[in-house]
């Protein structure tokens, strides 16, 4: 069978190993940090830092095809790699997720719509910036951040300076503020071929800017439902993307928004490893393996729950629980705020 490179080894890199092992393939993981989730059930791991060309080049000849777990690969990185293996999705896909202002740009030129938004470089720039979009709003780095870090509200113009600092000079983003009744997410893969299946979308409900749950099904109508799906495809087709993309949205009495796409498997499709005959990981290796794509049906309704910190006391009793899947990423320490795993509750049959 070929191997399958994947950059980043945290427990997306992981759970896509196992997923790859199934279907007979091996995974060669490159990861900067020593130890990495992935490292436990790949086959071979390297750990050097991003800018290691050696190392990159020993990896990209090991490999017939490489994908990635975290979208933040330096660009010099990605340029070396490219050369020699292609890398799916592909460059266009990680150009537009790496930077908020591309992302929301690339979206709204797709038609779609976003919170308002303009960029934000300095005291001046903030300062117009909420003078345009007015308060609340949230002040979020363009690069880099994740599960709600390198961001500052801004409740009152007052708040600016305050939050500009928060930025510690990075380049940031002012949005508008979205009234939201519901947070939902589409995971969906396009195939080589250009098929698109999409999962049944989730209803996510975070605490301190981190995922806490994920419902299966979200309270949408139909046509939200439908909406949601569609406005997944037209991202997929517009990127002429191979494999899986998260869409996270937000449900207003005005229609969809979107929030921001991640273009890899996402921590909101968990769910799909005990609903679905093939889960997120798996199709996103048949995606870039080019393999036929599942079919993304649901069996099951299923509650979604992030394992974080010391929500690991609770192993025990959950695992004396009926109808309840255990997923632990083998993580060494916890800390605060640290995904350490996840469960999958079937709450009925789907
Ligand atoms: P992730 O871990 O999902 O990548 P992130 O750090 O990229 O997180 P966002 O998804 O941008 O952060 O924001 C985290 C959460 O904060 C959102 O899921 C939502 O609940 C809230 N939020 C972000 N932007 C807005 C907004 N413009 N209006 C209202 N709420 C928002
Ligand atoms: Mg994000
Ligand atoms: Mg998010």
């Amino acid at each position: 069978g070929a191997t399958i490179g994947i950059l980043g080894g945290g427990q997306l890199g992981r759970m896509l190993s196992v997923a790859a092992a199934r279907l007979g393939y091996r995974c060669h993981v490159y990861d900067p940090g020593t130890n990495p989730p992935a490292g436990d059930v790949c086959a071979q791991v390297t750990s050097a830092p991003w800018e290691d060309e050696a190392a990159l080049r020993a990896f990209a000849a090991s490999v017939d095809v490489i994908t990635f777990e975290f979208e933040n690969v330096p660009t010099a990185t990605l340029d070396l790699l490219e050369a020699a293996r292609p890398i799916r999705p592909d460059r266009r896909a990680l150009a537009v997720s790496q930077d908020r202002l591309t992302e929301k740009q690339f979206l709204r030129d797709l038609g779609l719509t976003t919170a308002p938004f303009a960029p934000v470089s300095d005291a001046d720039t903030l300062e117009q910036a909420v003078a345009q979009i007015g308060t609340p709003a949230i002040l979020k780095t363009r690069r880099m951040g994740y599960d709600g870090k390198g961001q500052a509200r801004i409740m009152a113009a007052e708040d600016a300076p305050a939050a500009l600092a928060a930025m510690a000079g990075a380049d940031a983003i002012l949005e508008g503020f979205v009234n939201f009744s519901l947070e939902v997410s589409v995971i969906a893969a396009r195939g080589l071929d250009g098929r698109v299946a999409a999962y049944d979308p989730g209803e996510n409900l975070h605490e301190d800017g981190i995922l806490r749950q994920t419902t299966v099904p979200a309270r949408l109508t139909g046509s939200q439902r439908a909406d949601a799906v569609l406005l997944a495809g037209r991202i997929l087709n517009a990127l002429e993307y191979v494999g899986v993309l998260g869409v996270e949205l937000f449900v207003t009495p005005q229609g969809l928004v979107v929030n921001e796409i991640a273009p890899r498997v996402h921590n909101s499709g968990h769910w799909t490893q005990n609903g679905c005959v093939v889960d997120q990981f798996e199709q996103h290796i048949r995606a870039i393996t080019g393999l036929p794509l599942g079919d993304g049906g649901r069996h099951a309704d299923v509650i979604m729950e992030n394992l974080i910190g010391n929500d690991m006391d609770r192993v025990p009793e959950l695992l004396g629980a009926r109808d309840v899947a255990l997923h632990l990423y083998g993580k060494p320490e916890r800390r605060e705020g640290r995904k350490m795993g996840h469960v999958n509750r079937i709450v009925a049959q789907g």
